[in-house]
């Protein structure tokens, strides 16, 4: 009688390991076909490996997914997810990896900003028995030093906020274990940030160094304000630091007022009340009123989490799958 854990033991049989490209694609019609070259010529000179293409569309308004449909016609290991409308980076790659079906995957941009070149490294790392192996960020050109500076400046602080280790310049240029896969596959946030979960589930981790390149064409989809929308994701579903920096600012300001107000009742005992000091009493009201308001922006962040989780809503929508229409979606959720 087979066990519980025996069900979960990855049978890795003497067959040849199949290997998967998960792209997240949107608008990316510029450079797709380019990618599927480049990356194939790399692929075809790696032995012992089988390989998928999983192509996700992130609701592109160009001729992307038609671009997938003409690939997968050429190529039967092209696979592809088409989904419904445009969901965010973070959807498309967990519709990616909600079906991977091989022993590992690779998350690569289509824009070729990760060089498909490193890729065999990678599965000679991962052959080594490493369960993720990330590129880290040796340049990065084509982004302007406020970029490099603000992102380097962000991670080291979410280092310090969280207990886990967080990795700094790794992107999302990876290979994943089926293994981290599957565990990916279990943490179903509504509000993700891919990022911070690679760090989270743990597994041996492997960096290797690389150039990252500018864009082979095509326009960045990301500006400083979703950017900064991304960092306050890391922290708010990572940490409740700031939560508890409120509370703590809030225990010294209280004592702070609790001292002054003793020293202004024995002050006015002693020499009387002349009715001063207006400038610092709207002072303090200033000061107090903003702190108050910084806190309830920060508990309302987490608590806009809660309502979001709270739905529960799928993560994605599925609208094509290999060329079939998708009509009963196939929702993956924890109970
Ligand atoms: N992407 C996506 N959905 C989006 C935005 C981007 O699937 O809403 C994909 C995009 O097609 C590309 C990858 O995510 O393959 C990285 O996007 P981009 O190159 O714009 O980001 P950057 O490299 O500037 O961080
Ligand atoms: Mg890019």
């Amino acid at each position: 009688m087979s066990t519980a854990s025996e069900f979960f033991i990855m049978a890795r049989g003497e067959q040849m390991p199949t290997i998967e490209i998960l792209v997240p694609c949107y608008n990316e019609e510029a450079v797709l076909e380019k990618f599927y070259e480049r990356v194939s010529k790399v692929l075809d000179g790696i032995n012992g490996c089988e390989f998928r293409y999983i192509f996700v569309n992130d609701g592109s308004t160009d001729g992307t997914l038609e671009l997938m449909r003409e690939l997968r016609r050429r190529d039967e290991r092209v696979h592809y997810v088409g989904l419904s409308r445009n969901f965010g980076k973070e959807a498309a790659m967990i519709a990616g990896l909600d079906h991977v079906e091989g022993d590992a995957v690779i998350i690569m941009d289509a824009d070729l900003q990760d060089p498909p070149e490193l890729v065999p490294e990678m599965i000679d790392w991962w052959r080594r028995g490493y369960k993720d192996v990330s590129a880290k960020r040796r340049s990065r050109d084509g982004e302007s030093w406020f970029k490099k500076w603000s992102s380097h400046t962000y991670y080291k602080l979410l280092q310090r906020m969280t207990d886990f280790p967080i990795q700094i310049d790794v992107g999302d240029f990876r290979l994943l274990d089926r293994q981290c896969v599957e565990a990916l596959k279990m943490m179903r946030e509504a509000q993700r940030y891919t990022k911070g979960m690679f760090s989270w589930i743990g597994f041996e981790k492997k960096e290797l160094l690389f150039d990252r390149s500018a864009r082979a064409a095509g326009r960045t989809k990301w500006n400083y304000w979703k950017l900064f929308n991304l960092a306050l994701e890391g922290i708010t579903s990572f940490t409740m630091i700031p939560l508890r920096f409120a509370s703590f600012l809030g225990c010294i300001l209280s004592t702070a007022a609790m001292l002054y107000m003793i020293f202004v009742v024995i002050k006015t005992l002693l020499y009387g009340d002349e009715v001063q000091g207006y400038p610092s009493l709207i002072s303090v009201i200033l000061f107090i009123g903003g702190v108050q308001l910084l806190f309830l922006g920060i508990i309302g962040e987490y608590l806009g989490r809660i309502f979001n989780e709270s739905k529960r809503r799928p993560l994605y929508l599925i609208s094509e799958l290999d060329g079939k229409t998708v009509i009963k979606q196939c929702v993956i959720r924890n109970s």
